[in-house]
């Protein structure tokens, strides 16, 4: 029984299954009781990078400069950001120290997703582990691969090619359960199917929980989505796509902000402006006081942008989780966000990047 992979599907109890988890070594946490959850519904995805001199030409073959395997997904990543803004560097790397540090900044991480069945997923989540996030919500499906990004990086003009099977992302159907009862806030981003995303996000916020979306890849959502939402993160292509404008309307930053806080979004808008900084509009003091403020970027020597945006929502959880209050100013935490993004920028990769709390 030890070895089945499927065993989540078997008919065992609680217990039984949390003894076949450890023994799958698959719990590594050692969770601070009473603190803050957050729980990152979303994606996983293993990165096949590879670097070419130029792209092949159809019917081609080339030889590449250099391959390369990271783990990412946009769910994944935003775990790792919360799993690593909380908690300060383990002096040994890669070991479950992460799960050690029980400090009041804390929180305990939730991933929640789906992998294949084969040996990435078993990397992947030892990976996850090390960073001190609770894995027991990525379920294993029978049958499935894990999600893929064939990345391809063409070395002159450093533009990237993506070609994304999401697998075991895709796998599960829409109207699946999927927050856990213990969230204090609940994130998604939208690499798992649209309808997953909706129907938990409503479970979620009937719950109490605090409901942060990030909507990347941008989608149009449905106007019953927004009441749902308690803060939206976009960046300014997703924001136009989201307030269907375009032109001049689309880089109106305020109108647009402001299109998608009286959409109904319950507390907070920010729209994150790449080197330029962030915009947000919040609701705390009741819709007629709403004012937009800016918030001009950090400083960084920019080596690799990939993850700033995962970085940025990850350090919002965390902050959102750790606050008494919620629905306050939130300028310290978009601030808070603002400095781990910038230090993410400034290294190679995408989750290879994301800094600890001490570093931010
Ligand atoms: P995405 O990666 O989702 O497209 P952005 O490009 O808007 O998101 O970046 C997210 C955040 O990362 C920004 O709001 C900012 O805080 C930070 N950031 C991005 N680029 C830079 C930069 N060149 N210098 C400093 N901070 C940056």
């Amino acid at each position: 029984l030890h070895k089945r992979k499927d065993y989540r599907d078997l008919k065992f109890s609680a217990a039984v299954q949390a003894e076949i988890a450890r023994s799958n070594n698959e719990s590594l946490m050692s969770p601070r009781s009473n603190a803050p959850v957050v729980a990152i519904v979303g994606s996983l995805n293993v990165d096949f990078i590879t670097r070419t001199k130029r792209l092949p030409e159809a019917g081609e073959t080339l030889t590449a400069i250099s391959f390369d395997i990271g783990f990412g997904g946009k769910g994944a990543n935003q775990a790792v950001a919360c799993g690593r803004l909380s908690r300060r560097k383990p002096k040994v790397a890669a070991s479950a120290d992460a799960s050690t540090d029980h400090s009041d900044e804390t929180v305990n991480v939730r991933m929640i997703g789906a992998v294949g069945d084969d040996s990435f997923a078993d990397d992947f989540i030892r990976s996850l582990q090390a960073d001190g996030i609770d894995t027991t919500g990525v379920v294993r499906l029978p049958k499935q691969k894990t999600g893929i990004a064939n990345i391809i990086v063409e070395d002159e003009s450093g533009e990237n090619r993506i070609l994304l099977a999401p697998n075991a992302n895709y796998a599960r159907p829409g109207e699946v359960d999927l927050v856990p009862d213990d969230a204090d806030v609940v994130v998604f981003q939208l690499e798992i199917p649209l309808e997953q995303v909706l129907y938990n996000m409503k479970k979620a916020h009937a719950a109490n929980q605090y409901v942060l979306l990030n909507p990347a890849p941008a989608q149009v959502l449905p106007d019953d989505a927004y009441e749902n939402i308690d803060c939206l993160v976009v960046n300014e292509t997703e924001a136009a796509t989201l307030s269907q404008l375009s032109g001049a309307e689309a880089r109106d930053i305020d109108r647009v902000a402001t299109g998608l806080l009286d959409r109904g979004v319950r507390h907070l808008v920010v729209v994150t402006l790449g080197a330029k900084g962030v915009y947000y509009i919040s609701r705390s003091n009741g819709p007629a006081e709403a004012r937009g403020t800016f918030i001009s970027a950090c400083k960084a020597k920019v080596v690799d942008t990939t993850a700033a945006g995962d970085t940025f929502v990850g350090a919002s959880a965390v902050f959102i989780a750790r606050a008494k209050d919620r629905t306050l100013d939130p300028r310290e935490g978009i601030e808070f966000a603002n400095r781990a993004a910038a230090r993410t920028v400034e290294k190679p990769g995408a989750m290879a990047a994301i800094p600890w709390l001490d570093e931010v």
